[in-house]
């Protein structure tokens, strides 16, 4: 076994290099046909992944954080409805509401699986609650089961924040069709991702997915004919040709995702000192990260840098304190697990194309910080 010289938290240039006369005959079909924006590869992916996803419709847009924007754009709520959220995630599942007139409000994950807590969600309930949005976060979906109830019980609209989750399940149902609509990204960094910014809607609603449809492209009617003012948020040709060769391989990426994750937990299961990733029964994850926790984190960090591991955080800052929500008064304190989270969480390198030599060489850098 070789030591770790220099293992990258992704490396999208091996995936390139595997499949490179694919992707190159996108390019190469685009500029004979130079149907940049709207041409028919963008129909056909929208059909393959809504079928990938188990959902009716599939809408592309410009990338995640357009797809729900657009959502709750299209959902028409009333400013000063509130969003009920998690406190761990990306900043683009809360920074969609305010141009809306909306508000998040953020509560608590579960200690184990870090997704958001339904009975935490209750609890937030007010007269303004309109929507539910949990994450997905990491590729293992939230309890939709138990948000699907509370939803139900108080007429709550639950929408997923699918974009670290192409492909995930719960109970055999996918990411993408168990809430009314879902947001993905294709980030080029997400499990499923474009050569640049992308993103999808999906749902099972046809007229809400021609309501997305809609205000993504200027609020069109007909060519001349704007029925609402909305926005410019569409799926590139190109990048839906590259999507459409990719999510033929996702299965199989997956796949191997989840065997080097199993890996992880094998070679690390003895180390007393670190909190390997936990995933509820009836859950499938994707593992679009592999996160564990540990107290020294920073100090870990350090010594897997110096060692040529380039693990990663995700995140650092829980949304409640982000200083771009200061203004809805959160205090330090307010969720305990999403704030030891972010104190202690750490993302080993995790990407399909792995070795099983630097799979190992990850597990002793960091069993060598406790030696
Ligand atoms: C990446 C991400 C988004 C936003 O997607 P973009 O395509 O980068 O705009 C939204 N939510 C979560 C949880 C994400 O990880």
């Amino acid at each position: 076994m070789t030591t770790a010289t220099s293992i990258p938290l992704v490396n999208l240039k091996r995936q390139v290099d595997n499949h490179r006369d694919a992707f190159q005959a996108v390019f190469d079909n685009l500029l004979t046909r130079t149907d940049f924006v709207g041409g028919n590869a963008v129909g056909e992916f929208e059909a393959e992944f809504a079928k990938f996803c188990n959902a009716k419709y599939a809408v592309g847009v410009g990338n995640g954080t357009d797809a729900l924007y657009l959502i709750f754009m299209a959902l028409n709520l009333k400013p000063g409805d509130e969003v009920i959220t998690t406190a761990m995630s990306f900043i683009a599942t809360a920074e969609i509401f305010k141009p809306l007139g909306l508000k998040p409000v953020f509560v608590d994950i579960c200690p184990n699986t870090y997704n958001i807590d339904p009975e935490k969600v209750k609890a937030a309930i007010t007269p303004k609650t309109k929507a539910i949005l949990p994450v997905h976060l990491y590729g293992q979906p939230a309890d939709m089961v138990s948000l699907q109830a509370i939803a139900d019980e108080y007429n709550l609209i639950l929408i997923e924040d699918s974009a670290q989750a192409h492909g995930s399940e719960l109970n055999g149902k996918r990411a993408g069709s168990m809430g009314f609509a879902a947001g993905f990204s294709f980030y080029p960094g997400k499990n499923l991702g474009a050569f640049g910014d992308g993103g999808a809607v999906t749902t099972n609603d046809e007229a809400f997915a021609e309501r997305v449809r809609m205000l993504a492209n200027h609020g069109r009617l007909t060519k001349y004919e704007h029925s609402d003012e909305g926005v410019n948020s569409r799926l590139d040709t190109f990048q839906a040709g590259i999507l459409s060769v990719k999510l033929k391989l996702k299965t199989d990426w997956n796949a191997k995702r989840r065997h080097w994750a199993s890996l992880y937990n094998e070679l690390l299961a003895d180390v007393s000192d670190i909190t390997l990733p936990s995933v509820a029964e009836n859950a499938e994850s994707v593992f679009h990260l592999y996160v564990i926790q540990i107290e020294k984190r920073d100090a870990l960090l350090e010594h897997l840098h110096k060692e040529g591991v380039f693990a990663g955080i995700h995140y650092p800052i829980p949304l409640h304190l982000q200083p771009a929500f200061k203004h809805l008064g959160y205090a330090e304190g307010a969720f305990p697990h999403s704030e030891q989270l972010g104190n202690q969480c750490l993302s080993l390198p995790l990407f399909p194309e792995l070795t099983e030599d630097e799979v190992q060489a990850v597990a002793k850098a960091v069993k060598a910080f406790f030696q």
